[in-house]
């Protein structure tokens, strides 16, 4: 842990009331960092705020749905009156599908593009002045999704693939600014996104998931997000099967969705 690296600093993080988002906001708590925690989850957010006081860490806790431009305007000028302004904005809320695209409705990928792409491009554009003012990082949770495609999670694919193309261009619109981007790609992680998955009827699913390789902890992905920070990474691809996963898809596209479709070639029954 870096003493206090992020003393003054405020980072806000959405979906930070579970998860990756709940464990970086942990983080950052504890390298001296004010921390923003933004979710729709509000009791959530309530356990997060306690937990953060009792632990003498500076919080606050904004109930909001990432959907809602004008929420999202609101949060980050709440955090801007309680902080001064924004260093590193997390843009880390999201939901997941799994259905095949044959039974989902398309309402669902609807729902899954306003979470996770059209929230952070909300956030984004509300916190950009104060990122500007201060030359901050932006960072964005991505997936192995966000770069290679995924079977049964079309929509899930199309969003995180959206982010990639957004945040890579805006990245180039603001080196100059002096303000960064950082892009992580986590492979499977025990947190509750699989728990929440959507079916194709827009329920949550109760259909069992596939999953490859040993799964990391937030903790664990949190550690390296805040050190990716401070080193100004690009991107960061997390798990062994995530990295190989990735390098294929680099190599040679074709092998990847083979070898993908037939490792999850079970959830097309
Ligand atoms: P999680 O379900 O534990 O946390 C997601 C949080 O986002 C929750 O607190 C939830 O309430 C919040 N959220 C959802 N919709 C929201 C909305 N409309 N407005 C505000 N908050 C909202 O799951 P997680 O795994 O920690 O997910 C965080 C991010 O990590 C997601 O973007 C996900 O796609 C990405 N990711 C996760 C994995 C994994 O294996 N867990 C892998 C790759 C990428």
């Amino acid at each position: 842990m870096t003493g206090n690296a992020f003393e003054n600093k405020t980072v806000l993080i959405t979906g930070g009331a579970s998860g990756i988002g709940l464990a970086t906001a942990r983080e950052f708590a504890q390298a001296g960092a004010n921390v923003v925690v933004v979710d729709m989850d509000a009791g959530g957010i309530d356990a997060v705020t306690a937990e953060f006081q009792a632990n003498r860490w500076r919080i606050l806790g904004l109930p909001c749905d990432v959907t809602d431009q004008d929420a999202c305007r609101q949060a980050v000028a709440a955090a801007c009156r309680a902080f001064g302004g924004i260093d590193v904005l997390f843009n880390n809320a999201g939901i997941t599908q799994r259905s095949l695209f044959e039974n989902t409705q398309v309402k669902v990928v609807r729902t899954v593009m306003e979470v996770n792409f059209f929230g952070a491009v909300y956030m984004t554009k509300a916190a950009l002045p104060s990122l500007l003012k201060r030359r901050g990082t932006i960072v964005v949770n991505e997936s192995i999704a966000g770069v290679a495609p995924l079977l049964g999670r079309c929509g899930y694919a199309a969003s995180k693939h959206a982010l990639h193309g957004f945040f890579t261009s805006l990245r180039c619109e603001l080196a100059a600014k002096k303000v960064h981007v950082m892009i992580i790609c986590p492979g499977f992680i025990q947190t509750n996104l699989q728990t929440r998955a959507l079916g194709g009827d827009g329920l949550v699913t109760t259909r069992p998931q596939t999953r490859l390789g040993r799964q990391q902890t937030p903790a664990f992905v949190a550690a390296r997000i805040r050190k990716g920070v401070e080193q100004n990474r690009s991107m960061i691809v997390f798990t062994l099967v995530g990295k190989i996963g990735y390098l294929i898809s680099r190599l040679s596209p074709a092998l990847y969705e083979r070898l993908m479709t037939w490792q999850f070639k079970s959830e097309l029954r």
